[in-house]
């Protein structure tokens, strides 16, 4: 894969520059590439099943990108798993995916008893690297082989995992380094946790490019004193983030040119950006360009981009999520999978950065996959239209939703709750101001139960849903009824019930 031999020309012609830093750490170009050359090798004696994935466990670690490089060099694809997923999601992303191997790089305790995957730390392994050890470069991920496989909520209540491979992410990492100001050496802030595809926007360019990344920590994110302070070391060129991460920062004054005077690109994915976020950003970032961009994991990451200007922002309330990448074609459909005419429909992403579906579900894989000229295509589920040449986004068409920018189905949160043995019947309803949802509320009819208040009946379900859920899909309020109102036909009135839970 060409995107691994650059990594390789920059480790050899420049082995000091720094590759990633994160609090109280670094790895260099040199230390990335040799390290993850002795646990390819290492990987590669252990006799795994052929392409099978490996999990990667951790938050922001430098060694992080070590354990992909490494899985991806010796034959297998990763599966980035972020510290914050509970044991439970983890075991079945084990299930789901038959993963053999699971490397631990976090430095915090981790026990799955009764795993299938061999369970070792990355220090464990450290030890014991053959030293001057080489991957095996026919072994080596390329084309269509998966390069990594990221799990998103899936709505029957069990993840499901996007395949993307080594065309994909090539094809996603080359429109990156094309069509955006992005020259080499740049130092790129990464937000996202390495489970959610939004990382992806800045590791792989940034390696690709010979460029620096800089990481951004749950604990940081936690305390905004922490967080200014790191942004201010960081010296960001590049910015990458939700814009509700970007927002949050926004609250303070103190965020603009003056903290970070070399920031020159925005990038902003995976929700709606809206306009006056973008307005104060150029305010306060003069000299700074913002990019909205757009597309689900299943297409790598975003697949259209404009940059929001003065005079976008002068022309348009909803700002559009732009033009597609140059290998790709937006279709829009009409309800019956019949193309739309009136340029109005149902999001059809066709192109080389389309995965080729969920690892293990070829049910679920053949619902919203498809072949269109001959090229992968993938259903998103999103309503969009187009006007002179730009698409806009129009919301979802079913119950996936965004908060904070995490993306989740209301199924899967609705499916975890009913298993609560005090629950006999739920809705997970998404509370929003101005537009945005500002928070979920679970409508619950409780079982019959012992707890003289609703907050310890609420502390209760909370805790059985814990094992299963992250913390960032548990609903922040839980309020109880005898019973949840139905439509005329039978089915539950997910109208009424918002308007109660708002009242
Ligand atoms: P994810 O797979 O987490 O990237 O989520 C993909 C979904 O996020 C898309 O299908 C959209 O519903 C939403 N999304 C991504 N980018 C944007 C954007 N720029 N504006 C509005 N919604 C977006």
């Amino acid at each position: 894969m060409k995107m691994l031999h650059t990594i390789e020309d920059f480790a050899l012609t420049n082995p000091d520059a720094i590759a990633f830093t994160a609090p109280g750490a670094q790895i260099t170009y040199g230390e990335l590439w040799n390290q993850s050359e002795q646990l390819a090798a290492m990987i590669h004696g252990m006799g795994l099943s052929s392409g099978s994935p490996i999990l990667v466990y951790g938050h922001m670690e430098p060694e992080m990108p070590v354990a992909f490089l490494g899985s991806v060099k010796s034959g297998h694809p990763y599966i980035p798993i972020d510290t914050s997923i509970p044991l439970e999601r983890i075991a079945k992303i084990i299930e789901n995916s038959n993963a053999e191997l699971l490397i631990i790089v976090a430095n915090a305790p981790f026990v799955l008893e009764n795993s299938p995957a061999s369970i070792v730390t990355l220090s464990e392994l450290k030890a014991k690297l053959p030293v001057n050890a080489k991957s095996n470069r026919s072994s080596w991920v390329a084309e269509d082989d998966n390069f990594y496989i990221i799990y998103t909520s899936g709505s029957t209540g069990n993840p499901k995992g996007v395949q993307i491979s080594a065309t994909n992410l090539q094809s996603f990492v080359d429109w990156m380094l094309k069509d955006f100001p992005i020259k080499g050496g740049l130092r790129f802030l990464n937000q996202a946790p390495f489970s959610f595809d939004l990382s992806v926007m800045d590791l792989y360019p940034s390696l690709a490019s010979g460029g620096s990344i800089f990481a951004i920590t749950k604990e940081m994110i936690a305390k905004p004193k922490l967080l200014f302070e790191a942004l201010e070391k960081s010296n960001t060129n590049v910015w990458t983030s939700t814009p509700s991460f970007v927002q949050m920062c926004l609250m303070d004054p103190s965020f603009n040119e003056d903290l970070l005077p070399e920031l020159s690109v925005f990038l902003f994915c995976g929700e709606i950006l809206p306009s006056a976020i973008a307005r104060q950003l150029l305010e306060r970032f003069p000299n700074a360009k913002v990019f909205n961009t757009y597309g689900p994991t299943e297409a790598t990451v975003a697949v259209t981009f404009v940059e929001i200007t003065a005079e976008v922002l002068e022309k348009h309330q909803s700002l559009p999520v732009g033009r597609p990448k140059n290998d790709t074609k937006i279709v829009l459909l009409n309800e019956d999978g019949t193309e739309s005419i009136d340029e109005e429909g149902e999001i059809l992403i066709v192109g080389p950065s389309v995965s080729k579906g969920y690892l293990g579900q070829k049910e679920l894989t053949e619902r919203s996959f498809l072949r269109y000229d001959g090229k992968m295509a993938y259903r998103t589920g999103d309503a969009g239209y187009i006007e002179n040449g730009l698409l806009f986004y129009k919301g979802r068409m079913d119950f996936q939703i965004k908060l904070h920018g995490y993306r989740m189905e209301l199924e899967e949160i609705e499916h975890h709750i009913s298993k609560s043995q005090y629950v006999k019947m739920v809705v997970v309803v998404p509370v929003y101001q101005n537009e945005k949802i500002e928070y979920l509320t679970a409508a619950i009819v409780p079982e019959p139960h012992s707890f003289s208040k609703e907050f310890q009946l609420t502390s209760a379900i909370k805790k059985e849903i814990s094992e299963n859920l992250p913390a960032y899909m548990i609903p922040r309020k839980f309020t109880y009824y005898v019973d949840l109102p139905m439509t005329p036909n039978g089915k539950i009135d997910r109208k009424q019930i918002r308007e109660k839970v708002m009242l």
